[in-house]
């Protein structure tokens, strides 16, 4: 009986063989990276308040609204999850109208990204009338506001398609609701957020 010849694995073999394996383990290492990466974007905490160059900027629109006679207040600022959901249910699930179409989250409120803004009369009522001339320049207030906001980098909600948000002013630094929840933060934005800071 012939014995068989010992097949020797020819180099050429070899080297297909060692390449393929460097390849899986590269790919492999890639994923694997951008997995943890992720997850660790995605268990960042939410923040708990306005983010501090909103709050400045608010600041900012205030006084330059103040200057043009408009009384302008801040109403909403910062909203935990809990918060918005209470309000995402009032008008559904609880008493009162619809005032928002976001749950827990999906906010920019949310996020400390966010503010809404009221007008104030002479004798301190605070109203939601975009109408209204205060001031008696024949221009409505809410929308002299709501342009001194945005010279000062905000997005305005009455600018939004569909559901028009008067109040709610954002500043995004790029970053999309997806973003947020996903876990970045404007400090992933530095460059966006010097150019909100230089913005007057
Ligand atoms: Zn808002």
């Amino acid at each position: 009986m012939a014995r068989r010849k010992k097949k020797t694995f020819p180099a050429k073999q070899l080297a297909k063989a060692l390449f393929a394996g460097f390849v899986a383990v590269s790919i492999f290492i890639f994923v694997q990276r951008e997995w943890t990466e992720r997850e660790e974007l995605a268990a960042r905490p939410l923040p708990e308040g306005l983010h501090p160059a909103v709050e400045e900027k608010a600041g900012e629109f205030i006084r330059l609204a103040a200057d043009q006679g408009i009384d302008v207040v801040i109403t909403d600022g910062f909203r935990s999850g809990e918060e918005q959901d209470r309000l995402y249910a009032q008008g559904r699930t609880a008493a009162g109208k619809v005032v928002t179409n976001a749950t827990a989250g999906s906010s920019f409120h949310n996020f400390g990204l966010a503010v809404d803004y009221a007008l104030r009369t002479p004798d301190g009522r605070i109203i939601w009338d975009l109408d209204y001339d205060g001031n008696g320049n024949g221009r409505s207030d809410w929308m002299e506001a709501a342009d001194i906001a945005k010279s000062l980098g905000f997005k305005w909600g009455g600018d939004w398609n569909g559901f028009k948000d008067y109040p709610h002013l954002e500043m995004s630094f790029g970053l999309s609701l997806r973003d947020l929840q996903a876990g970045l933060r404007p400090e992933d934005r530095p460059d966006a957020v010097r150019a909100m800071e230089g913005k007057q």
